[in-house]
């Protein structure tokens, strides 16, 4: 009991195979035991054609090399394909290839048209046709051989066979020997490291001591073509147009029986053992026939229109057929088989069951039945029962339970049309499961209810339809009668307990956190069954219920998948098969451990739903089609991989590039100076791709993450490195790692004498640099302090101006405190505008201290000072600041301004000043000379200042201490 597929997914695109017939049979010995009639199924294959290779067919010969690559002998040469790359190696004078094989000494050798030789890899990795064909010495015209038909290798060396000759080239370097070859000496084999040859005429010949010598009873081929030849131990098996022959040292004879009879209906050409004793006849129509070892006809599959040339086996077991107008690889023999587009089935399918002798598909396409039939070719029957997708499917004898869009169909034992069980309402029954306790309760689930339907009296009824509330369902496990445990897509797990019989919920339980789970929020719950306990998965972590709580589950499969919270597990009589979309695992029933399956590339991918059919036949949906399993079959052992290095190219500074060994057994590769490497790496994996990671020691810090075969490594300083690479195929098979080592070289100038040179000379550069630089200094230092000089003078010029400017602004005299001069000057041209337009008189005085002179010489200039500030500040005493103005006019002279004031009026104020300060105790007096007049237009204000100077005049020399007017 699982998860189930998404239904509402995209239908995954089945590629239709081109050309590809689809008659096909497979004998009953394919399918279960409970199966009473064969079920048409076809290998898993691949076809590659031009679209592929990107290059002409009519493909002769094809060859597995020691990496595991494919060689095809085709109309433009070689070609190799690696699982990823197509790459064609042409022959000299553009020959076409007409035969390949691979030699004991692993090196492939090649016939083509008037050349033949072999194949190697040079220690750059260049992959170099060697011509052979000089080796025979042969002159002139003679040269020209015609077509070479067949590459025959024998444990000493290859038999090239040509169209007047035969030819025997040794391993490694000694001469070829040729024989002429008449007309009548056609089909050519190797077996048992002899040379056999049909001589038209004579019949089935070994080529001994350079002559073709009938065998025992060699007449039965005498007139008839023999495509093959099996060595089986102590006789040979020989494929003739006619038959199967046993050629022992007894004679010839016909192995008669239905695998003889089949071969005798076919235009067999070609014939290739297999490890397991069967072996595969091509056709020249396109056809294979695969007889086992106890010669019962296995397998016949149709590949198409194309004569089959060829046939090789890859390292992972896949069969490639070379076909003159494609490449097929197969999974021959397999367990595993294919029900796909070939077979008429159609869309993604959902579930499948055998019932009534076919075999039943719940698709999105809807519901189809195929039915096998020895006579003719079976077509698959589309049941107009939906108007949409069939969903689930469930046999019994009491009939076949059909889950579809529209709710529940049961087709009842005998019925021809199906009645309608549970209406949902577009609510699709999706799941169908039997209950391991009572198989007449099967459990149905929709997205919102879980029905419970019984078999009563050989028909089956639904019991209950109990609704979900909200539960959606991802994954089911029953655990016992009745108790049923879910995951939710979207939170925690779910037990319910059933009451069956009343069809009653009893129970229903939340388990989270608080029972030992760990739930992600946003994430939900799947459960499944393994080992009789329930098992929960939680994002990635996996749990599994111990009483009434869960513990963490940290055993396989849960650590085996890369994608935990896929993982579906399935318990059949074959094994438990634990699967995610990506992989594919199996327990056999017997123990042991899990080891992961590859059922094959094509239609193998995106696994969805496996179970076991009433027929007992394990098959497994994937997104395109369904696998069968036949478990009498075994699948070719895959060979190891192999990790190499293919080419390693340096590029210089200026884009030079230089091609370096591929290989750096045993001296380690020297990499110049400054050169960048550009690496591929190779592994071939014809199923599903390679994939690469490495680890360039002391300087990446960790693996890289895995990705394609091309590196680039940087130009890298002297010094030994060491590149580690792994590799695996994209289905998870790995390979053993590989290092490459190599030495980047150091530049010529950084050998040790050249350092000494260039030491000195950096010395005597710097020497004179440094001088150079310092009167360079000097001289700059010099300008720059005449130019600062400059500067300093012109701000200094500037800030005298400055303070000129600000010194006009002040009208404050700094010693008295009294206003100043230019405030007088100011002040009388205001007062005389203002008399002037009011009509009103103006009035100063100039005031003078008498005989300062004296005092200064006899007290000093600062005593001097003191009493004038003392003598300005009486003065300021005596006059009103609101309406006059008191200036210091020079020296130890202050003028007093009287707007308003008539002359008389000054006079008198002058008095009461002069008064004022001779009765101070400043002990010094003054004289005073006063003016005032109402101002006229005609007159400047000076003229004001001039008559109070006269007056003032006229009382220094009327005495001082006086006061005068004019
Ligand atoms: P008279 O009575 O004729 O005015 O004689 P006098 O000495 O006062 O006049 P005279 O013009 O000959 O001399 C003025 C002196 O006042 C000259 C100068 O030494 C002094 N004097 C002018 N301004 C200042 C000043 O700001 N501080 C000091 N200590 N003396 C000043
Ligand atoms: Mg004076
Ligand atoms: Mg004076």
């Amino acid at each position: 009991m699982s998860p189930r597929p998404n239904l509402s997914g995209p239908i995954a695109a089945g590629r239709l195979r081109r050309g590809l017939a689809i008659g096909l049979l497979v004998l009953a010995s394919l399918v279960g035991p409970a199966a009473a009639e064969p079920l048409p199924a076809s290998p898993l294959l691949q076809h590659y054609g031009v679209d592929q290779t990107k290059s002409a067919p009519g493909h002769h010969g094809v060859a597995i090399d020691r990496d595991g690559a494919l060689l095809v002998a085709s109309a433009e040469g070689v070609l190799r394909y690696d699982g990823v790359d197509w790459e064609l190696s042409g022959l000299p004078g553009r020959s076409r290839a007409r035969s390949i094989a691979i030699g004991d000494d692993g090196l492939a050798y090649v016939g083509g048209v008037d050349t033949f030789g072999r194949l190697a890899r040079s220690r750059d990795g260049e992959l170099m046709y060697e011509e052979l064909l000089t080796r025979a010495n042969l002159r002139g015209a003679r040269r020209h051989v015609g077509i070479v038909w067949n590459t025959l290798p024998t444990r000493t060396g290859v038999y090239f066979r040509a169209e007047k000759s035969l030819f025997f080239v040794p391993y490694g370097e000694g001469p070829a020997q040729s024989w002429p070859l008449g007309d009548e000496v056609r089909g050519f084999h190797t077996a048992d490291d002899r040379l056999y040859a049909r001589v038209e005429g004579v019949g089935f010949t070994v080529f001994d001591n350079g002559r073709f010598r009938p065998e025992p009873g060699a007449e039965v081929f005498s007139r008839q073509l023999l495509a093959g030849v099996v060595d089986r131990g102590d006789w040979l098996l020989l494929v003739g147009r006619e038959g199967l022959y046993r050629a022992d040292a007894e004679g010839i004879h016909r192995l008669d029986g239905p695998a003889s009879d089949a071969i005798a209906g076919v235009r067999s050409y070609s014939v290739h053992a297999l490890d397991d004793g069967s072996f595969v006849a091509g056709t020249l129509d396109g056809e294979l026939l695969r007889v086992d070892a106890d010669l019962r006809l296995r397998e016949r599959v149709d590949l198409g229109a194309f004569a089959v040339r060829d046939m090789s086996v890859d390292r992972e077991g896949g069969l490639w057929a070379a076909t003159e107008g494609d490449l097929v690889r197969l999974a021959m023999p397999s367990p595993w088989s294919w029900l796909g587009p070939v077979q008429g089935l159609t869309g993604t399918p959902s579930d499948f069951e055998w019932y009534d002798g076919a075999l039943w598909l719940a698709s999105s396409n809807g519901l189809s039945r195929l039915q096998p039939r020895t006579d003719a070719t079976p077509v698959p029957e589309t049941l107009p029962w939906t108007s949409m997708e069939a969903t689930a499917l469930h046999a019994s004898d009491a009939g076949l339970l059909i889950g579809v869009r529209e709710g529940l169909l049961v087709l009842d034992r005998g019925a021809s049309r199906p009645r309608q069980l549970f209406d949902s309402g577009f609510d699709s029954v999706y799941w169908l499961v039997a209950s391991r306790h009572d198989p007449a309760w099967v459990y149905g689930l929709s997205s919102e209810r879980l029905l419970l339907l019984h078999e009563d009296a050989g028909r089956w009824t639904l019991r209950a339809a109990l609704p979900l509330d909200g539960l959606n369902i991802n994954g089911m496990v029953e655990a016992g009668a009745g108790e049923l445990w879910f995951g939710d897509t979207r939170g925690p797990v779910q037990r319910w307990r059933l009451d069956l019989a009343a069809g009653a919920l009893l129970d229903r339980r939340t388990f989270a956190d608080a029972d030992g789970l760990a739930l992600v929020p946003g994430n939900g719950t799947s459960v499944f069954r393994l080992d009789e306990r329930v098992h929960a998965i939680s994002s990635e972590r996996g749990f599994v219920l111990d009483g009434e709580r869960f513990v963490a589950d940290v055993a396989p499969p849960l650590t085996l998948v890369d994608r935990p919270w896929e993982l579906q597990v399935e318990e059949t009589a074959l094994g438990d098969y634990a699967y995610t979309s990506r992989e594919l695992w199996h327990r056999p029933a017997d123990g042991g451990d899990w080891q992961r399956l590859f059922p094959g590339a094509q239609g193998a991918v995106g696994y969805t739903w496996l179970r076991t059919g009433r027929d007992g036949v394990l098959r497994l949906a994937t997104w395109n089609g369904l696998l069968q399993f036949d478990p009498e079959e075994r699948a070719v052992p895959s060979q190891p991989l192999r990790l190499t290095m293919e080419r390693v190219i340096a590029r210089g500074p200026d884009g030079e590039t230089l091609r370096l060994p591929s290989s750096s057994e045993p001296i380690p590769v020297r990499v110049p100076a400054g050169h960048s490497l550009n690496l591929r790496f190779g592994m071939v994996s014809m199923e599903s791709g390679a994939e690469f990671r490495y680890v360039l020691h002391g300087v990446t810090p960790d693996w890289s993450s895995w990705t394609d075969r091309d590196l680039f490594i940087r130009a890298l300083p002297p010094g030994d490195y060491v590149l580690e690479v792994e590799a695996r195929t994209r289905n998870g098979r790995r390979a053993p790692s590989m290092n490459y080592h190599f030495q980047v070289e150091h530049f010529w100038h950084e050998q040790w004498w050249m350092r000494v040179l260039l030491l000195i000379a950096a010395l005597a550069t710097l020497t004179a640099v440094t001088l150079w630089i310092v009167r360079l200094r000097t001289e700059r230092y010099i300008a720059a302090n005449r130019r600062l000089e400059s500067r300093i003078a012109e701000r200094t010029r500037e800030l005298e101006e400055l303070n000129r400017q600000l010194a006009e602004l002040v009208t404050e005299d700094a010693l008295t405190g009294v206003a100043n001069r230019r405030a007088l000057e100011n002040g009388l041209r205001r007062e005389w505008m203002r008399c002037l337009d009011q009509r009103r008189p103006l009035s100063v005085l100039m005031i003078d201290v008498d005989n300062f002179k004296a005092y200064n010489d006899s007290h000093g200039h600062l005593e001097g000072d003191l009493q004038l500030k003392g003598i300005a500040q009486k003065l300021f005493a005596q006059h009103d600041p609101q309406r006059e103005l008191l200036a210091r006019y020079g020296g130890e002279e202050f003028a007093l301004l009287l707007p308003g004031v008539h002359a008389d009026d000054a006079l008198r104020r002058a008095e009461q000043i002069r008064q004022a300060v001779a009765d101070s105790a400043i002990g010094m007096t003054v004289s005073i000379g006063v003016a005032g007049f109402v101002p006229d237009v005609q007159a400047e204000p000076d003229s004001l200042l001039r008559r109070a100077d006269a007056a003032l005049y006229a009382a220094k020399r009327g005495g001082r201490n006086r006061v005068e007017g004019e």
